[in-house]
């Protein structure tokens, strides 16, 4: 099963993503997650990446659409796999199209999990995400166990940068310039698959299943 997820920054993608990908045992591909390990692993990759990250801009597509054919040519990605956060421009997703049809593949959906702006900022505001394994919380509507600590690997859970209000609009508008258009893309391509995001988490998830299939 090949999945693209789509949706404003924090309309959920990554949450549901990492369902996704443990109910199918298929890998999560993260680009922001691969971004952020190469800003910390001090690579060029990510040199080259932090200051478009900073300033709530998207990282260019020749750098992007590079290291993401990459990434899914790998053995772990053999039996498909759950994008999250590419494609995120037109030439993005013509290149992700042209990668796969030269294999004889497709994608098979593109969720679109659909949240209104007024309520991402809430949700950002209130995103914490681990400094170590890249896993999100929220203060309020997903806590951890015990504050300021990842249940997964009880490192330290943060407030990103980039979460803060002022570059969470400008993220904002990039996603309407760049990337909703991707959502008539899909849906030209046959594909799309759209769901409700502001319900609570557990039932986006039910919604998402029950299109995709057990
Ligand atoms: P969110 O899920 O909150 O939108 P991500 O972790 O997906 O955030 O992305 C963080 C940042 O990484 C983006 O704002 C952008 O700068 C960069 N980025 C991630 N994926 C892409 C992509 N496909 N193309 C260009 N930039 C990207
Ligand atoms: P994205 O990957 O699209 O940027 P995330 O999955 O990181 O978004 O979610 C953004 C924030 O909203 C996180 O703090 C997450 O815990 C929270 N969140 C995700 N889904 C829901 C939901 N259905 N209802 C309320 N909060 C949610
Ligand atoms: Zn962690």
């Amino acid at each position: 099963m090949k999945i693209i997820m789509l949706g404003a920054p924090g309309a959920g993608k990554g949450t549901q993503a990492k369902k996704i990908a443990e109910k199918y045992g298929i890998p999560h591909v993260s680009t922001g997650d691969i971004f952020r390990a190469n800003i910390k692993g001090g690579t060029e990759l990510g040199k080259k990446a932090k200051s478009y990250m900073d300033q709530g801009q998207l990282v260019p597509d020749d750098v992007t659409i590079g290291m993401l054919l990459d990434r899914i040519s790998q053995a772990d990605c053999e039996n498909g796999y759950v994008l999250d956060g590419f494609p995120r421009t037109i030439p993005q997703a013509k290149s992700l199209t042209d990668a796969l049809n030269a294999r004889g593949e497709k994608m098979d959906y593109a969720v679109d999990v659909d949240v209104p702006d007024e309520a991402i900022v809430t949700r950002m505001g209130g995103r914490r995400a681990c400094v170590k394994c890249g896993a999100t919380y929220h203060v309020a509507f997903n806590p951890p166990k015990a504050e300021g600590v990842c249940d997964a690997c009880g490192d330290t859970l943060v407030l990103r940068d980039d979460d803060k209000p002022e570059t969470v609009q400008k993220r904002l508008t990039v996603y309407h310039d760049q990337t909703q258009p991707l959502i008539d893309y899909y849906r030209n391509e046959g594909i799309l698959v759209a769901v409700d995001g502001t319900k609570e988490l557990n039932q986006v998830f039910t919604d998402i299943i029950a299109v995709l299939g057990a």
